[in-house]
């Protein structure tokens, strides 16, 4: 069914099929519909005027009223400019043009009044604004205009004369077609509740607002609306799934009490304590878990994981942990071998480069049912990988696989899905969370094992070196072992593999008297793992390394992080690679090496990693800095491609929209309510979105 929203652009006066192909291609509109929810990302302020006495060189936009007393071409060649003499009864200033002089020379009549616009700049004693807007003064400008819309472009578009003055007179042409048939979207009562304005009100005012007061009531009401729908999507979702998605149930326990009487290495902190509690609610509710499990680095959650999979084990069920780096997996093998050897579960690892017999013999004991976990990387996902029962899949360190892959490990029993637990380090601001993971329930590690000392973190400049390199001795004399990390920089893997080779051979330099370790993403996996045995073991002192290390690594007794061209990483990024020190009992340090010379945004991240060893204040920082798209990586971007709504800035807004549609489902599940077929109708008109796919985290 296609309505007047579903108009295609080009039977817009001013439009027709020439330009409705150019924005079609740079800003993908097609429709009416998609052409009034293109929303201006700034105006120009026309509402008020500005005296010439007033202006100072701050101001961004101004427009004045005034005369213009004359006009002269001045200079020759490439300096030719037209100046012309402006006034108004509190003093005089110029307007210059540099470019398109004739055109406006011909405009100009001195004697006239006009309304000019642009920034002022001071030369002097007095202004000049180059290149203003200037319009005859008539009636319908005398008394100061509104606020203008300014619209996101593509340069092709101005290059082809499509501006946002062109833009804004197709939109007004819209607009009045379309007034009368805007639809309103939310329910009465949900609009009074929050004091939202109605959609027609909305929409006019977002491209042509009446005043401030009420652009303002517009941006709100258009991003309520926007998370409001997010929302409630994820929420049905989640309801969906609790109602059709049977999960194996798991009750006996009998494993896990075993291990807690005679295993467990350590106590448990509360927080692991309390996730298990919720993670084992889930396994024995008869409804399939999907759960992500947030911890900060060192927070225990493989642990966590373990204790979950001898639910499932006892209950007669395999499970999978997938890790996103073949150094990773093998530390949860290892990791996890002591424990399972312990309690005589059979365990195997299965990655790239494990053997042709070794696979066969995974294979088959995994049809069996013998094998009951199995620890990999992505070679889990394979065709030939096939369980007897797989009831629990542990997806560890999630933002580094695609969506594809995971939802493959879910489908890998089709009889009934596994319980699904994707842990990550990576906090994500709850705003975020909210939104990626809307539809799925979780848990929190918000506390880390007793006994840690806050890491320390220090900055440097490279002009300190002597210095720092003075304390990495005193801390390897007194036992400890360094992390030495060096950023992908050039675009080229062999520049990168360069930098970090003439790194390695300078602290060689340094410490001739030490063993260095190297560790990157070109060695084969045999030399990867001799080193990581070198250096854990404690034959090497220093280990000198790409961001490879970045996740799972785990040496307690490296204690010294330092990170070159530190300035070179995000802020996340940072948190992560200082992770991988702090986990033994004695005191660790991070030191962040850069140039002096430093950007604002790097000195704010700098400044967070010195000040917060949280990783939630530091995910939120983040969020600021660099938006949600770049926060997630593009492959999860897709998502978060919100047409006016921040996450970065909303979080209060969509914490209200998320409990008004709890609100709403809860009253009236299937939305069959007369009050509530506007949202009936509004979830049905929206195409599919690259929404769904959260789903199958
Ligand atoms: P992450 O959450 O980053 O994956 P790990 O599971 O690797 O953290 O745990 C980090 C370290 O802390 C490991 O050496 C682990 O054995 C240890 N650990 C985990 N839980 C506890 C605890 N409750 N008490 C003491 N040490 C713990
Ligand atoms: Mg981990």
């Amino acid at each position: 069914m296609t309505g007047f929203f579903d108009t295609s652009i080009e039977y817009l006066k001013g439009v027709g099929p020439q330009r409705a192909a150019m924005l079609n291609k740079e800003l993908q509109i097609f429709t009416y519909g998609d052409l009034i929810q293109h929303y201006p990302f700034r105006y120009e302020d026309r509402t008020k005027f500005y005296t010439i006495k007033e202006l100072n060189e701050d101001m961004p936009f101004v427009q004045i009223k005034g005369v213009l007393k004359g006009k002269e071409l001045v200079g020759a060649g490439f300096k030719k400019r037209l100046v012309g003499y402006f006034a108004d009864d509190s003093g005089e200033m110029e307007l210059v043009w540099f470019q398109g002089i004739n055109w406006i020379n011909d405009k100009l009549k001195p004697g006239a009044a006009y309304v000019a616009f642009g920034k002022p700049a001071r030369f002097g004693n007095f202004f000049s604004i180059a290149h203003p807007e200037v319009e005859p003064l008539t009636v319908s400008n005398e008394n100061g205009g509104f606020l203008h819309p300014v619209y996101p472009l593509s340069e092709k578009l101005r290059t082809r004369k499509i501006d946002s003055k062109t833009l804004s007179r197709i939109m007004q042409q819209l607009l009045t077609l379309a007034e009368n048939r805007i639809r309103e979207t939310l329910p009465v009562s949900i609009q009074k509740a929050n004091h939202l304005i109605p959609k027609k009100e909305a929409l006019l005012n977002i491209h042509f607002p009446k005043s401030h007061e009420l652009l303002a009531q517009a941006r709100q009401r258009l991003k309520f609306e926007e998370l409001f729908y997010v929302q409630l999507r994820l929420l049905k979702m989640k309801l969906i799934r609790q109602e059709k998605m049977r999960g194996q149930v798991f009750q006996d326990a009998t494993l896990l009490t075993k291990f807690y009487h005679e295993h467990l290495p350590f106590p448990l902190t509360n927080a692991q304590k309390k996730v298990i509690k919720e993670i084992y609610a889930d396994l024995k509710s008869g409804q399939q878990m999907n759960r992500l499990l947030q911890g900060d680095v060192g927070s225990g959650k493989t642990i966590v994981g373990f204790i979950c999979m001898l639910v499932a084990v006892s209950s007669g069920a395999q499970c999978a942990l997938m890790a996103p780096t073949e150094i990773l997996a093998q530390q949860h093998y290892k990791g996890l071998q002591r424990y399972a050897d312990k309690m005589s579960i059979p365990l195997a690892l299965l990655t790239g480069s494990t053997k042709k017999a070794e696979r066969k013999k995974i294979h088959e004991a995994l049809q069996s049912g013998e094998l009951k976990i199995l620890i990999g990387t992505h070679a889990l996902l394979e065709e030939e990988v096939q369980f007897r029962n797989l009831g629990l899949s542990i997806v560890d360190e999630q933002h580094r696989f695609g969506v594809a892959q995971r939802s493959k490990l879910w489908q890998k029993n089709e009889s009934v899905y596994p319980h699904v637990l994707v842990m990550t380090a990576t906090p994500i601001p709850r705003t975020l969370a909210m939104t990626l993971y809307g539809d799925l329930d979780i848990s929190v590690i918000d506390e880390l094992p007793a006994g840690r000392k806050p890491i320390k973190t220090i900055h440097k400049f490279d002009a300190h070196r002597l210095q720092v390199n003075q304390f990495l001795r005193d801390q390897v004399e007194a036992g400890r072992q360094v992390y030495i990390v060096y950023p992908l920089i050039e675009e080229s893997e062999k520049l990168d593999l360069k930098h970090l080779m003439d790194g390695y051979e300078s602290v060689s330099r340094a410490f001739p008297d030490y063993a260095v370790s190297i560790l990157h993403g070109k060695m084969k996996p045999e030399a990867k793992d001799y080193e990581m045995k070198r250096f854990a073991s404690g034959e090497t002192k220093m280990m000198v390394a790409t961001t490879v290390i970045e996740v799972g690594v785990d040496v307690p007794n490296a204690s010294v992080m330092v990170i070159e061209n530190a300035e070179r990483f995000g802020l996340s990024q940072l948190h992560q690679l200082r992770g991988r020190v702090g986990r033994g009992a004695e005191q660790s340090y991070c030191i962040l090496m850069t140039d002096v010379k430093l950007s604002a945004d790097s000195k704010v991240r700098l400044q967070t990693m010195v000040k917060t060893n949280n990783g939630f204040d530091i995910a939120e920082t983040d969020l600021k800095l660099r938006g949600p798209g770049d926060l997630m990586g593009t492959q999860q971007s897709g998502v978060l491609d919100l047409l006016i709504a921040d996450l970065g800035k909303d979080g209060p807004l969509l914490q209200t929209a998320r409990e008004e549609a709890i609100k709403l489902l809860k009253d009236d599940p299937e939305l069959e309510k007369p009050e509530h077929s506007v949202v009936k109708t509004q979830i049905e008109s929206r195409r599919p979105s690259a929404m769904n796919w959260s789903r199958i985290s």
